[in-house]
């Protein structure tokens, strides 16, 4: 066993606060801990050990220079009611009513919202959100006041073409759909085989009003892993879906009743990208990630580790992977001679980049480059999916944090941050998920509290006494 970097994890048992490294084992990467009580654990990040450890090193050479940087996501929490009350949801609204922590956010706590918010992106969501009575005001005054807002719901009111209508008039222009399989079959195995037919439904009905649709399955080793292919498939020939934000099963939320077992790392889930689309060799998707981290970071954005991308091109009825037009190999070596300088000044970082992105670029990617600006620019400031160029549909792989596989290097750079509302006070919490468990042993074994104390690694009382 080797030790890329070490860092400060959590006991998968007691939660307690441990030391940890990220390893490598048998050719393969994984975040691993040791609790002076409950023994080792260890998480798989990669099949890829050595190629990964150096995307993780990258990360924390890159991300070390730099204080937090801004969030680009944050999350509303307007409501816990909700039709499907998913066994793995995040958001924990599948337990009974009266053990619900949150509560639903009113007009007047959603609009303080839309005065106060300064940039990135909004998500509206809950729960449900379209089972809150403000949804269609709220995205009448964002688009008033210029703020940029994704509806994240399950999509089955979107079965109506007039529903879709009345969003279309309400301005909201992304919708994220939660899709777990395209498939009777797998969605079986999650419970949510009579949802399918509705769903696929709702993103035809949604890509005919020209709403712009991101589709984001939560993927499940074992269980639907092969749907990352068919979804993507499915998302091809609809040139309204405009991205995949892809979600490894984590263990949170609701998720905590499930086997631990079913947790899937972002690198993983690349692997079925690579093993369906692409003809190159597997280290240089690495590249991709690495320069995604290095431009993000330029942006003054943060990025976490637990995320990795891929970009495809849509020609001729085929999906065509950013791979295929750019030149990895010389665009990972220029990358590593740029992490050896890394100024601490942005605009040096910044400027010095330049020479690496145009390393990339071979006679192929010329006539693409036209559409990746344009991508850049959705980008830029508040992430609009709804403009990104069609003939692009852009793949993140991402997986929440839990005490499974809890990093204190990479949790400050969690790209999103949380509304929610709890006690009758509106709680905007940075960089962790809003979720509380009521039981302490729950609480414990999830390691929920850890995100909950903005980062100052607190385990409840409990999790210290054993
Ligand atoms: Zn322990």
């Amino acid at each position: 066993m080797k030790t890329v970097r070490k860092t400060t994890s959590r006991c998968h048992k007691c939660a307690k606060e441990v030391e940890g490294a990220i390893v490598i084992s048998e050719g393969r990467a994984y975040i691993h801990r040791e609790c002076p009580e409950h023994g080792v654990y260890q998480y798989l990040l990669s099949e890829h050990g050595e190629d990964y450890a150096d995307l993780d090193r990258f990360y924390a050479e890159v991300y070390e220079t730099a204080s937090p940087g801004r969030k680009m996501h944050t999350w509303i929490t307007s409501t816990t009611q909700c039709q499907q009350k998913c066994p793995y949801c995040t958001t924990d609204c599948a337990r009974d009513e009266d053990e619900i922590l949150w509560e639903d956010m009113n007009w007047d706590d959603l609009q303080e919202v839309l005065h106060t918010f300064e940039r990135g992106k909004l998500s509206f969501s809950g729960g449900e959100p379209t089972l809150h009575p403000n949804m269609l005001e709220f995205f009448r005054e964002a688009e008033k006041r210029g703020v940029s807002v994704q509806l994240a719901t399950n999509g089955l009111k979107m079965a109506s073409k007039e529903y879709c209508q009345k969003l279309k008039d309400s301005h909201v222009k992304e919708v994220r759909l939660s899709l777990e399989s395209v498939t009777k079959p797998d969605a079986a195995k999650l419970g949510l085989e009579m949802h399918v037919e509705t769903k696929l439904q709702a993103i035809q009905n949604l890509c005919d009003a020209g709403i712009s649709v991101l589709l984001s399955p939560t993927i499940f080793k074992g269980v639907n892993e092969e749907q990352l292919y068919h979804i993507i498939e499915y998302a091809k020939d609809k040139p309204g879906i405009h991205a995949l934000s892809v979600e490894g099963f984590s263990w949170n939320g609701s998720g905590v009743r499930m086997p631990a077992e079913m947790m899937i790392a972002p690198d993983e889930m690349m692997d079925t990208i690579f093993r369906h689309y692409c003809k190159g060799r597997r280290c240089d998707l690495f590249a991709i990630q690495k320069l995604a981290y290095a431009i993000m970071n330029v942006a003054g954005f943060d990025l976490c580790l637990k995320s990795e991308f891929m970009v495809f091109l849509r020609r001729a009825g085929n999906l065509h992977p950013l791979t295929d037009f750019i030149h990895a190999g010389r665009l990972g070596w220029m990358l590593d001679l740029w992490r050896k300088v890394i100024p601490k000044q942005r605009w040096i970082r910044g400027l010095l980049l330049l020479p690496v992105l145009a390393s990339g670029v071979t006679f192929r990617t010329l006539p693409l480059l036209p559409v990746l600006l344009r991508l850049v620019l959705a980008n830029r400031k508040k992430l609009d999916v709804h403009l990104y160029p069609s003939e692009l549909l852009v793949v993140a792989l991402n997986t929440n944090c839990s005490t499974l596989n809890a990093d204190s290097i990479v949790i400050p750079h969690c790209i999103s941050s949380f509304i929610f509302k709890r006690d009758g006070v509106v709680i905007h919490q940075e960089g962790v998920a809003p979720v509380l468990l009521d039981k302490e042993e729950e609480n414990c074994r999830s390691g929920f509290w850890q995100r909950m104390q903005d980062h100052k690694w607190q385990g409840p009382e409990s999790c210290k006494k054993d």
